[in-house]
């Protein structure tokens, strides 16, 4: 039985993919990396979250779990219910984490079942994984959307624990695979926002260019710390600033200018 463990499963979403979506959350990711919005994604076990509530001026506390062991029908139980949504939107299905190709026995065969259904669907990806189960999952995935933090091994290592050779053979071999990939940039101040480590970046992108449908830049902000402390985990230490319009508006020109169709925020 090839069960998953899901820390969430989010209806209605716009921003994951085209159209309406149910995002599925899978728990488990291989990096750490410092801006990391999702702490419920990075440890491959069910965790203890501690929840708080605020009524008539009292705040009061309870623990919760988060992260349950689905087999794959269950969680197309769920998917099923929005199939009107996804048809008269465009819409379908992302599998995000964490890292969703942690867990690929019930990741590919969730996606045979979407595709048995008519059922569109879209891999958020760190693309840190072997070759060989990425390409497995990106030929039999509607839409890749792939992270790429810096073309620059080190900065990687220092960021999120490890370096980035997996990601970028992974990234070489997309377009054997026949995908579209939406590249997704994080712009974190002071680690990647200059203007040569986009450009790094694009002349990576430029080598797949006929796979990338589009380049999604995403500013770093400092929502989701809470949650670390609320897992218990301790919170990454923050960067000194948000990203700035500046550094978006330089790095949007990069890509465009490379002939990129590009859009601000996911
Ligand atoms: S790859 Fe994504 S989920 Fe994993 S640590 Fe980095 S930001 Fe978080």
């Amino acid at each position: 039985m090839n069960r998953g463990l899901i820390f969430d499963i989010r209806r209605y979403s716009v921003h994951d993919g085209p159209g309406i979506r149910t995002t599925v959350f899978l728990k488990g990711c291989p990096l750490s990396c410092a801006w990391c919005h999702n702490p419920e994604g990075l440890v491959d076990r069910p965790q203890t979250i501690r929840r708080e509530r605020t009524l008539n001026g009292r705040t009061s506390y309870h623990d919760e779990i988060v992260g349950k062991y689905l087999l794959p029908g269950e969680v197309m139980e769920s998917i099923l219910r929005d199939r009107i949504f996804f048809e008269e939107s465009g819409g379908g299905v992302t599998f995000s984490g964490g890292e969703p190709l942690m867990q690929p026995d019930f990741l590919l065969e969730t996606l045979s079942l979407c595709r048995d259904e008519g059922i569109h669907t879209a891999l958020d990806t760190s693309g840190h994984v072997v070759n060989s189960v990425f390409t497995e999952a990106a030929r039999n995935t509607g839409l890749l959307l792939f992270d790429i933090k810096t073309a620059d091994t080190g900065i990687h290592r220092q960021y999120t624990g490890h370096g980035n050779e997996l990601v970028l053979g992974n990234l070489a071999s997309v377009a054997g695979t026949g995908t579209p990939v939406i590249a997704r940039i994080p712009l974190i101040p002071g680690v990647n926002d200059d203007n040569s480590s986009m450009e790094a970046i694009r002349d990576l992108l430029k080598e797949v260019k006929a796979a990338v449908i589009r380049v999604d830049l995403l500013p770093w902000h400092r929502l989701g710390r809470n949650k670390y402390v609320s897992l218990g985990m301790r919170p990454p230490p923050l960067f000194e600033q948000e990203t700035g319009s500046e550094q978006m508006k330089a790095a949007t020109e990069i890509f465009t200018g490379a002939g990129f169709r590009v859009k601000k925020g996911g």
